[in-house]
């Protein structure tokens, strides 16, 4: 009976282990088919409010971008965005659970907000227009910009006016076009201007030329009285100029010679009047970087910027002779007198030839031109008093017409000496000096060898 008992032991053991384990099995399978249907969905908030229930956020935001893609396709001419609140997800795991990926979509088309916008182009504070965005309005000012700044010396191109490019909500009729906004930009507006008064200037003149009535004169003028302007006044006036200046400033070198100068040494080994160059003058060479500046293409100064000298000049070196021998010219002439005016040329005179030159002065005395020997001094048939000096270097000088020969005759004159007083001897109208310059025995014209200046 003892082992019997113990057998019944034994059996009610294998029961019972048998139950737990077909027990477990059961539960393991429950909870496979449970984790089977397990759904995991999202709770779709947009702020305080729950809009809806997703299989996954990739539908809400899938959904948010073909939405941004079609409002900007409706709405091509300005900037377009899709709001929608403080857009957030609950996770929730459950046995299943169920959701709506369409619902979502009608229940977020409530809660979007459509914002439309674009840049406004402001010029000094005043609206010049809109466009879609802010590379539409920086192109558009690059090409009013390029009006007056292309080419590779412009050194730096800007705007005189404050311009400002401002993001602003508007609907697509609002937006400009470029080209509608150039001629805006061109047409420009009355501004204000200085205007200095010239010389012959008139109130109604000056309204004239700047297109404004006199009255917009005095009413932009409020000090000026009447109509009595004098050269010098300011006058505040009008003129129509375009709302955008460009100023530019543009580079241009310029090369020039630098003349030479040249160095005379005195040598008294030398005849006087007469020169040897010892070195030869050359001219440099420099090139001056000017800066230019204009106000939409017109010019308004221009600044030497640097100077640089590519070639530098070479002095030239000239020995100058002042050994003197008496008697002997210098080679040059000198007026016969002072402040001589000119009454009579060399050349053809009333069907016959005039051999010299006839000059008047209020100073009568006649100075020898040159250096030299008196070879003639008395009355000569059609000169009277008449005096000729040999300069003994090709060269002879006569005096005519003298009322009075104050040297004689193989006497040696100074250049610049008083030899005789002006008169009206022999065949003259009037008080004058007869004076020819003879190369030889031919009469020269004696204005080749007087400086231009009658002194
Ligand atoms: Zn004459």
């Amino acid at each position: 009976m003892e082992h019997l008992t113990s057998w019944k032991k034994d059996k009610w053991l294998i029961v019972g282990a048998s139950f737990m384990t077909v027990l477990a099995l059961l539960f393991s399978a429950l909870y496979y088919y449970m984790l089977q249907h397990m759904v995991t969905r999202y709770h779709v908030w947009v702020g305080t409010e729950r809009v809806g229930v997703v299989s996954s956020p990739g539908i809400v935001e899938e959904w948010l971008r073909l939405k941004q893609e079609q409002v900007k396709q409706q709405n091509p001419e300005v900037q377009t965005n899709v709001l929608i609140g403080d857009l957030h997800y609950i996770t929730e795991q459950a046995y299943k659970a169920t959701y709506d990926n369409e619902a979502i979509k009608s229940a977020l088309e409530q809660k979007i907000r459509i914002v439309l916008s674009g840049i406004q182009i402001r010029i000094d504070g005043k609206p010049l227009g809109q466009v879609k965005d802010e590379s539409s309005a920086l192109q558009l000012l690059e090409q009013y910009k390029r009006k007056f700044a292309s080419g590779e010396d412009v050194v730096s191109a800007e705007f005189t006016q404050n311009i400002e490019l401002a993001p602003v909500a508007l609907n697509a009729g609002q937006i400009s076009g470029n080209e509608e906004l150039l001629d805006k930009i061109e047409a420009g507006a009355a501004q204000p201007i200085r205007y200095q008064v010239q010389k012959g200037d008139c109130l109604s003149c000056i309204a004239h030329k700047f297109h404004v009535t006199q009255q917009t004169i005095y009413e932009l003028n409020p000090s000026l009285k009447g109509t009595l302007i004098r050269a010098g006044d300011e006058l505040i006036l009008s003129e129509i100029q375009p709302l955008l200046t460009v100023k530019t400033v543009q580079k241009r070198t310029e090369t020039k010679e630098i003349p030479f100068d040249t160095q005379y040494v005195d040598e008294p080994e030398l005849k006087e009047g007469t020169k040897q160059v010892m070195t030869l003058g050359e001219n440099g060479l420099k090139q001056t970087t000017y800066l230019t500046t204009r106000m939409n293409g017109k010019w308004v100064e221009e600044q030497a910027e640097n100077e640089t000298i590519v070639r530098p000049a070479v002095q030239a070196l000239v020995k100058r002779g002042t050994k003197v021998i008496p008697g002997v010219g210098t080679g040059s002439f000198a007026w016969p007198v002072y402040q001589a005016k000119l009454t009579s040329e060399y050349g053809k005179r009333w069907g016959t030839f005039h051999p010299g030159t006839d000059m008047v002065s209020e100073q009568s005395a006649i100075l020898a031109a040159d250096r030299g020997k008196v070879i003639f001094a008395g009355w000569k048939s059609g000169y009277g008093n008449c005096i000729i000096i040999d300069h003994q270097n090709g060269y002879s000088t006569l005096y005519g017409h003298m009322s009075q020969i104050l040297v004689s005759d193989k006497e040696a004159v100074e250049k610049g000496e008083k030899i005789g007083i002006m008169g009206r001897t022999g065949n003259a109208t009037g008080v004058h000096l007869h004076f020819e310059v003879r190369v030889g025995e031919r009469q020269e014209n004696p204005l080749r060898f007087l400086r231009p200046s009658a002194e």
